[in-house]
């Protein structure tokens, strides 16, 4: 096992890393912007780096810095958390060549996968379901046209290297097509150096549905069941569940083996995210994520299982610690995302936190790095906390979440917890009948300005 591991991240994912690794004793090193001094991640892990100024290109995104930090204090492997570098796969391999453990797939899974054209081929031809679309990339707007007629409308436009809903782009009739597919290109081409499209048909109703796999990478594999992570805003996830409110257990094992089966059959190594568009009872592939995924406190909370603890063992060589069948379901639990936004409009709210009271009592977990006093500075994500919270069922489980989100405090700024207070009232939220299109049509409802 390691004697220390680094962790190239900030915020509450560095948290969560140094807390896996002081459980397990192994010291841990922190990096930080200027910007992030006085952040908890550096005053929890065990030493800390400086990398660099504020911006993350020059400080959490630069390789060189990192790989310094790592040979200065002498730590052995790198937890990537999540965004940033961790699903970059040069850095995996500058890593690796360096003689330090990356804590995480390999540089060639995280590159077949971070091509969304790769992804869906490699899974397909794994038996994995997948969207009816495009045979690979679509270079032309006559050839899209021609997609769009052959498939029907609607249809969208992705680009291969999208991420964190950018680059994708609806076209609901013929008309539409030329300006969706050359705004996909472009975004593409703008946020990734990547101008290559596909296309998809579009899927009107679906639930977003993911599955979460963990491999040993020699081979063996299991599922964590799924996350119903369909309550989305311009397809960022805001509230996720566990299990699925309505995937069958019959579902669950079929959908849970074919993920497992195929991870399996390429040495996959790790933690990893399936996602899938779930419509009509059918599964249907979008995208692979190679890495820990933001909701995954709700699936260690239905198994009683430390993710990132496995991680780190299988990174260090060590057998997985569970098998398919020590895994059962215990429960429901919901993960809300709260940013550092003022509404209606999600405008950034970065400043100072004049006072801080994080819920607490059975059932409830705070993923979080503010405190008292506290300065979140605007150069990075809006995510500030995740509440966690796990009842016997979904009632519960969401009476938790009422409960709990009323005794948390972040005063001195704007947050978007007056948004699930909200959707707490909602019929819809508490029988589960929603689709990925449901928030967007309520907050054009409710929330407009
Ligand atoms: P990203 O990598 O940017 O997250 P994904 O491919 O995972 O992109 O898709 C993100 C979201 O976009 C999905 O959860 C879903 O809401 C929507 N989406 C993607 N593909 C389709 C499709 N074929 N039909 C309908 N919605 C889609």
């Amino acid at each position: 096992m390691f004697d220390k591991i680094l962790i190239a991240n900030r915020g509450e994912i560095a948290l969560r890393v140094i807390r896996a690794a002081r459980e397990m004793g192994i010291a841990t090193v922190a990096v930080h912007s200027t910007a992030d001094s006085d952040a908890m991640h550096v005053r929890m892990a065990d030493e800390s780096v400086c990398i660099g100024p504020p911006p993350s290109p020059q400080s959490y995104l630069s390789v060189p810095a990192i790989i310094s930090a790592c040979e200065i204090t002498g730590a052995q492997a790198i937890h990537p958390g999540y965004g940033f570098l961790s699903e970059n796969a040069e850095f995996v391999q500058i890593v690796e060549d360096h003689g330090i453990t990356f804590i995480g797939p390999t540089a060639e899974h995280i590159r077949v996968m971070g091509d969304k054209i790769t992804a869906k081929d490699t899974m397909k031809a794994l038996g994995v379901p997948c969207v009816p679309g495009s045979d690979g990339g679509v270079p032309t707007l006559a050839e899209a046209k021609r997609i769009g007629e052959e498939f029907g409308y609607p249809v969208i436009i992705k680009a291969t290297a999208g991420g964190g809903g950018r680059g994708m782009k609806v076209a609901m009739n013929a008309d539409e097509m030329e300006s969706a597919f050359m705004t996909a290109r472009a975004e593409g081409k703008a946020a990734f150096g990547n101008d290559e499209v596909y296309i998809e048909k579009y899927l009107t109703t679906p639930r977003h549905i993911e599955i979460q796999v963990f491999g040993d990478g020699k081979g063996k594999a299991v599922h964590l069941g799924e996350r119903d992570c369909s309550l989305q805003r311009r397809h960022q996830k805001v509230f996720e569940e566990a299990p699925g409110p309505c995937i069958t257990p019959e579902e669950r094992a079929k959908i849970g083996k074919v993920c497992a089966d195929a991870v399996a059959k390429i040495n996959y190594i790790g933690a990893g995210t399936i996602e899938f568009l779930y419509e009509n009872g059918e599964f249907y592939f979008i995208e692979m994520n190679t890495r820990l995924q933001v909701e995954h406190p709700v699936t260690e909370g239905i198994f009683g299982v430390d993710l990132v603890r496995e991680q780190i063992r299988v990174a260090a060589g060590e057998p997985m610690s569970f098998g398919q069948d020590d895994l059962e379901i215990n429960g429901h639990a919901i993960e809300v995302r709260i940013n550092a936004e003022k509404l209606p409009n999600f405008s950034p709210c970065p400043g100072k936190i004049t006072a801080y009271h994080a819920p607490g009592g059975l059932g409830v977990r705070m993923d979080s790095a503010l405190y008292d006093g506290y300065s979140i500075p605007p150069y990075y994500d809006s995510l500030i906390a995740k509440l966690i919270v796990q009842g016997r069922d979904r009632a519960e489980a969401l009476a938790r979440l009422e409960r709990a989100l009323g005794e948390l405090i972040v005063d001195g700024i704007d947050t978007t917890v007056p948004l699930f207070h909200a959707l707490l009232q909602e019929p819809d939220l508490h029988s589960g009948d929603y689709n990925i299109h449901w928030l967007e049509r309520w907050l054009a409802e409710n929330m407009a300005d």
